[in-house]
């Protein structure tokens, strides 16, 4: 029976299982330091393989910690190049995490929960009821298979930029998360900086608050209305966090960690995309420092909404744009395999409807 599973396990962690080996501290951490580049440098998940580790200490290891890794139940792939892989966990639960080229790199979009809580009105997740939140090692297993499945394993990086905006509020799983990101960061493995991090939220605000102090990522709100009226017709936890307590804890989450705030806006027709919103928008940047990303609405089936029209889409952009702020239009990637913003869901059952929020 295994006592661990690797990719739980922060590098002092690791450092500390070893030196439980009857190993010294400095052996310990040289080792810790080797398995560690193997695992997160080379992508060598077999310890068999770590061929400069005394074969005695390879058979403890394999006693004692868990290398195996979650199983891909299945992989598409877009014309324009986005591929989405339906990750199979040990546990049965079926997760997607999705790669979006931009040319030679890309990012990589990662869940951070089965399901979610949350349920957005345009989200085809939010339809999913939540199942559970994802260990650490569930996190980090997205990352590692991807990184496999792309061949990624040389210095000149295919995979440059993480985001936490696959399915889940990655702030209501926020240790799994937080952990996750220190592994993600650490230079002697993965060695993804901080700005290359990207955590998207609906607006936690208090967890705003403390990812403020220990996560220290890029932060992406999921705004999708400017005003608290339209907001709760779309998104239902604008009925406990309003737009003023979210806007205070981004502006602190843009001081401490002197970032601008990604604000996340998807154009629905008829619902946020008016003349009205655009004007309210602005005003609303206006208060900390944020940049604004609007993205297509991705239909998705049985989605009570439809896209803007291009006109609107246009018409909104230069109306942000000629205010001064930053703006980008999002063109949406692998629609064609409901890969893209919103349209992840998987067909996993309910356990439990109510985690930690
Ligand atoms: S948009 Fe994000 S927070 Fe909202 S339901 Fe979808 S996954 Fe959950």
């Amino acid at each position: 029976m295994y006592e661990q599973n690797f990719y739980n396990l922060e590098y002092n962690e690791l450092k500390k299982h070893l030196s439980e080996f009857n190993l010294s501290e400095k052996a310990a951490s040289m080792r810790a330091n080797q398995i560690w580049k193997f695992v997160y440098k080379k992508g060598v998940g077999n310890p068999d393989n770590f061929i400069n580790l005394p074969l005695e200490l390879i058979n403890k290891i394999k006693t004692k910690i868990d290398f195996n890794k979650i199983s891909i139940e299945e992989k598409k792939a877009s014309r324009d190049g986005t591929i989405k892989w339906l990750f199979k966990l040990n546990d049965g639960n079926l997760i997607e995490t999705v790669y979006i080229p931009f040319g030679k790199t890309g990012t990589l979009c990662v869940s951070s929960q089965v399901g979610c809580t949350l349920n957005c009105k345009f989200c085809h997740t939010g339809t999913q009821m939540i199942v559970k939140n994802l260990e650490t090692t569930e996190i980090i297993q997205q990352v590692l298979l991807a990184k496999d499945e792309l061949t990624d394993w040389s210095k000149e990086k295919k995979i440059r930029n993480i985001v936490y905006m696959g399915m889940g509020e990655p702030l209501y799983n926020f240790n799994n998360v937080k952990k996750s990101i220190e592994i993600l960061k650490n230079v002697d493995g993965l060695e993804f900086g901080p700005k290359r991090i990207t955590i998207s939220t609906a607006g936690i605000v208090p967890e705003i608050l403390s990812a403020s102090k220990e996560i220290k990522t890029c932060l992406a709100v999921s705004l999708h209305a400017p005003t608290d009226e339209i907001r709760e017709k779309i998104m239902p936890i604008n009925k406990k966090y309003k737009l003023k307590a979210l806007i205070d804890s981004c502006r602190k989450y843009a001081e401490m960690n002197k970032e601008k705030i990604f604000l996340e806006y998807v154009l629905l027709k008829d619902i946020n995309d008016t003349k009205y919103c655009a004007q309210k928008l602005i005003k609303l940047m206006g208060g900390f420092p944020c940049k604004l990303n609007l993205i297509e609405f991705n239909v998705w089936p049985g989605a009570g909404f439809e896209p803007s029209s291009k006109e609107k889409v246009s018409e909104f952009y230069n109306t942000i744009k000629e205010s001064g702020h930053v703006v980008t239009l999002r063109k949406s990637k692998g629609n064609d395999i409901l890969g893209a913003c919103g349209q992840l869901k998987t067909e996993s059952k309910k356990i439990s409807k109510k985690l930690d929020n």
